[in-house]
């Protein structure tokens, strides 16, 4: 099949590559042109892991191409993927602005029967907008699918290649064809396809996002009670999850969710219920106890040193979650800029995210080349991200640079027992 994926970025460029490792013919269209220049090169803008011999491997074939122009994308394409952005806006919706853009720009380029997909995540009632964009701008026939990406970052190609479940708005039987057609080599492990009304796939996305998101908010109240009454999360985390109603994942504690979806997509929910004036008072209280647990290392570390002023805080971690160099509503901002409010001096390392936290802090931190040259007289050692390359460190490598073998672990890569051989003060979530 032709197809075109407007917007490349970490879902738009993963799903252009892994449609075009399925066979299709796929054109990734982007307006930022240095994005687009730098795919040309056979550089990657983003890290994703695997995503790279993928593009160069589907690039090689000629089953993958890049480009700025829109136009001749579409003219090409019988399937155009939306994959842009959906940010923020002020009052916590998701702004449309790029989804509807790309909607009209499809429409004027388009040259007979297109598939026009909407895999961005986007409010109820989206599909119908655009509809209503691409008819005010077209008189050629066309269909509008939703089709909601659920991949992680980290594991985006994994997830693209062997989804859990394929999730498909179709309202008619031409464009439900071509869909499933589309993501049968996807689904061959017996991954189901579901199909179903526009509304419902749309709100499936922010359902899923809202359901993790509340895990979880829900586990680091558990862990603060537990810091309070002398329990441990790991075990209560480990008792609970056996329960198959339950089951263990996302049952982790630690500085709090960001990234570029659950951060806005639960707000974006709360936003879209009250706009049909509907409180949605759980996803209120799971983004306030965010909020509050972004700040809880700080208050640690704080209270530990009273005054931080002078002091040196070396950072482990700056990606939102490992694997990916992506900061977007990072924990370690909040953190970071808390510290140096406090007249703290940061030395930071991250495996990957340190080009774009150079974008953000410039010269206010300091960037270490890895995990040791950050500790070096560093006062603690406070842990953002769960990066494995940070799991197992040479202790007394570490203590022979700290000026002081003080550890705040936000994401619990060390047990007590370990720290407290090592003769380390830890601090941890949820235990003891
Ligand atoms: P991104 O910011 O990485 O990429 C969006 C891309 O769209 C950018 O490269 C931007 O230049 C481009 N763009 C914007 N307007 C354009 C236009 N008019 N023409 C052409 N290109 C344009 O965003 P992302 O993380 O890939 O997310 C895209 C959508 O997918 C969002 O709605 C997001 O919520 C959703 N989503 C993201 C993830 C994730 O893990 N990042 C997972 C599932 C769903």
């Amino acid at each position: 099949m032709r197809i075109a994926v407007v917007g490349t970025g970490y879902v738009g460029l993963v799903a252009g590559a892994c449609f075009a490792e399925s066979g299709n013919d796929v054109v990734c269209v982007d307006k930022d042109e240095t994005k687009i220049r730098t795919l040309k090169r056979g550089k990657m803008p983003i890290y994703e892991p695997g995503l790279e011999e993928v593009v160069r491997r589907n690039r090689a074939e000629g089953r993958l191409t890049f480009t700025t122009t829109l136009p001749k994308a579409v003219r090409d394409s019988q399937v155009v993927f939306i994959a842009v952005g959906t940010p923020q806006g002020e009052d916590g919706s998701a702004d449309l602005k790029h989804v509807l853009a790309v909607a009209g720009e499809i429409a004027k380029a388009m040259n007979g029967y297109k598939v026009i997909v909407d895999k961005s995540t986007v409010p109820v009632g989206t599909s119908q907008k655009v509809r209503e964009v691409i008819r005010q701008n077209t008189t050629h026939p066309f269909s509008v699918v939703s089709n909601p990406e659920f991949l992680k970052q980290g594991a985006a190609i994994d997830d693209f290649m062997k989804p859990d479940r394929v999730v498909i708005g179709a309202e008619d039987a031409r464009a439900q064809e071509i869909m499933l057609e589309l993501y049968s080599p996807f689904t061959r492990t017996g991954a189901p396809i579901m199909v179903m009304d526009c509304a419902s796939a749309e709100l499936a996305k922010y359902a899923a996002n809202a359901m993790l998101a509340s895990r979880i908010s829900f586990m680091n109240e558990v862990a603060n009670v537990c810091e309070l009454v002398g329990a441990d999360v790991d075990q209560v985390r480990r008792a609970i999850g056996s329960d198959r109603r339950i089951g263990n994942a996302f049952l982790f504690p630690g500085v709090g969710y960001g990234g570029s979806c659950f951060p806005k997509d639960v707000q974006a929910m709360i936003r879209f219920a009250s706009d049909r004036d509907y409180e949605f008072k759980i996803l209120q209280a799971v983004e306030r106890v965010n909020q509050l647990q972004k700040g809880r290392l700080f208050t640690k570390i704080k209270k530990h040193f009273g005054n931080l002023k002078g002091k040196t805080v070396a950072v482990w971690g700056l990606a939102f979650k490992p694997k990916t160099d992506d900061m977007r509503e990072a924990p370690a901002i909040p953190l970071i800029e808390a510290l140096l409010n406090a007249g703290v001096t940061v030395q930071a390392h991250d495996p990957e995210a340190m080009k774009i936290a150079r974008g953000l802090f410039g010269s206010k931190i300091t960037y270490a080349t890895n995990n040791y040259d950050a500790l070096k007289g560093a006062d603690c050692l406070a842990i953002v991200t769960e990066w494995n390359e940070f799991r197992g460190p040479d202790f007394e490598r570490m203590r022979s640079l700290m000026r002081s073998p003080v550890i705040f672990d936000g994401r619990n890569l060390f047990t007590p027992d370990q720290m407290k051989q090592s003769r380390f003060t830890y601090y941890s979530v949820g235990r003891h």
